[in-house]
Order: structure tokens, then sequence, then C-alpha cells
């Protein structure tokens, strides 16, 4: 089995800094950058799978150069090797351009699977995967809570989340699965695999390696513009009505009768 596992740094989650810059664009030096949450668990299931039946991981990422950090702590959990797309000309690049480039990048490759997350803690499109399967005729399997590939019959079958229950999907490999949660806790990488890292390939890709042309993608011919971003505005004061159901009904009500809430 050979899974390619698409993954996105983005900014930590947990970083207090200012995420934009004054241009509105994503502002890389302030806050340090992490693999996406979402995709830690796609690589997780991937891992697995693997462990089982054998095959490796392949992580494939479209980013400026500087991502080669964050890919490592993804290779230090298992993955084999990386692929960074990486040019200048992908500065601004909307989710079309990023399913095109990485459309192109699969093209390259042989793989029984790709997965992916579901959707980013940064841009949180959540099209990019849908996108890359239409592109490249993939069976596209959602909302996977589990993944049963069957190499030997060439398919996939794929236990998908849906509100009343789940679905059995089946389908003939190669496929394209967004993973959920469900499939399980991403592992810490251990000091073994954080040392073997240092060692592993992650294979820069230009646009012109991947056949890109280089005005099909980038700011310039992004099909939406981000006009601004704001905070939500700080909550007010909270107050806790604690107490029986009756106690605390009275000072509910009073409370609102106290701000002419009441009629
Ligand atoms: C600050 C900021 C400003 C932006 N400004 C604009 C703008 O002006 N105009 C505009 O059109 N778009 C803009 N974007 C969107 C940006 O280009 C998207 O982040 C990008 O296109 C990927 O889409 P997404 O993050 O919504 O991916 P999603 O569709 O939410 O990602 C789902 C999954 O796809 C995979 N994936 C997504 N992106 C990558 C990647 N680069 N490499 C590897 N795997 C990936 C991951 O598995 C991920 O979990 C902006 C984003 C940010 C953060």
């Amino acid at each position: 089995m050979h899974i390619v596992v698409l993954t996105k740094p983005v900014p930590d989650p947990a970083a207090a800094a200012e995420r934009l810059g004054p241009d509105g664009r994503l502002d890389r030096a302030a806050s340090p950058a992490v693999v996406n949450a979402n995709d830690e668990y796609a690589l997780e299931a991937a891992l697995k799978l693997t462990e089982t039946l054998g095959g490796d991981v392949t992580l494939l990422t479209m980013a400026p150069p500087g991502a080669t950090d964050t890919m490592r702590k993804a290779l230090a959990m298992g993955a084999a090797r990386g692929i960074l797309v990486t040019d200048p000309a992908l500065a601004g690049s909307c989710t079309q351009s990023t399913m095109r480039v990485l459309a192109a990048a699969l093209r390259a490759q042989s793989f029984d699977l790709v997965l992916a997350g579901a959707d980013t803690s940064d841009g949180g499109g959540g099209v990019v995967p849908a996108g890359i399967a239409a592109l490249l005729g993939l069976p596209y399997l959602s909302n996977a809570a589990r993944i049963e590939p069957d190499p030997t019959a060439g398919r996939v079958r794929v236990r998908r989340i849906t509100p009343t229950g789940y679905d059995v999907l089946d389908a003939p490999m190669p496929a394209l699965i967004v993973c959920t949660q469900a499939l399980g806790e991403p592992r810490y990488p251990s000091l073994k695999g954080i040392m073997a890292a240092r060692g592993k390939e992650i294979a820069p890709r230009s646009l012109a390696d991947i056949g890109v042309p280089a005005d099909t993608v980038g700011g310039a011919v992004a099909t939406s513009v981000l006009l601004g971003s704001r905070r939500p505005p700080a909550r007010g004061a909270t107050r806790v009505v604690r107490g029986t159901p009756t106690e605390g009904a009275a000072e509910i009500v009073a409370l609102l009768e106290e701000r002419r809430l009441l009629g």
C-alpha cells in the first residue's frame, strides 16, 4: 500500500499572535507553524494502515520553503518521505490554485490512497480534497471513521459518518479519503522517530517540475480576495445562576424583570 497524505502547515492555533499582516496575507513570521490538526489524524490513519498491510506513507505539502521544519514533525511520526511543492509564484494562491497544484503533483506519483483532513485551521475552505478528487477522477470518500483497504481486490471500504449513524462505502483504488478524528488520536513522535526524520528526504518541486504554468496560480489570479479579518467582539460579563431549578428559575425571572425584559 502506498499512501499519500496531504499535510498543510498552519499557524499554531494556540499562539496569541495576529495571523494576518497589514496586507491581509498570512503573517508567517508572527507565530510558529504546526501541521494542520486534521491532517495529523489523516497521517495517523495512514501509518496504522501501512503498519498492518505493509507499504509506506508520503507527505505532500504546498507551502513556502520553510515548511520543511513542520514536515519533519510529520516525518518523525513515521512517514517515509515528503514532497514540498514550493514556488514564489504560488504566493497568495486561492483554493482553486491549491487544488490544481496538488492534483498536478499527485499525477506524477503512484499511490493506492490519498488521505486528507476535512479542513484547515487557517483557510478553512474544506474544499481542496474534493477539488483534487474531481480533477483526478478519483473516488471521493468523505467523513471516514474507518478505512478498510483490500489490496488484493484493489478496493477500499470506508465507514462514513452521517447525521443518523454511518454509511459503508466501497470504491476501487486509487481513491481519495477525507479523514475524521474518529479514526484515532495522532501519536507523539518518539525520540527514535525524531532522529530518523532528520535523514528522510523532502523532495522540493517547483511549478515547472509538475507542469503547472506560473501565470495560472498565485494572488494575481486568485478567485476571491480577502478584504479583512476581525476577531469576534469580547463577550460581556457572565452571571452563573446556581441552586435548585425552582431557585434558579426565580433568580432568572428576577434578573429579567430588573432589566425590564418581561412584559
Ligand atoms: C490568511 C489567509 C489569507 C487568504 N487569502 C486568500 C485570498 O485573498 N483569496 C483566496 O482565494 N484565498 C485566500 N486564502 C485561502 C488559502 O489560499 C487557502 O488556505 C488554501 O487555498 C487552501 O485552502 P484551505 O486552507 O481552505 O484548505 P481546505 O480545503 O480547508 O483543506 C482541506 C485539506 O486539504 C489539504 N490541504 C489544503 N491545503 C493544502 C496545502 N497547501 N498543502 C497540502 N495539503 C493541503 C489538507 O489535508 C487539508 O486538511 C487565504 C488563506 C489564509 C490563511
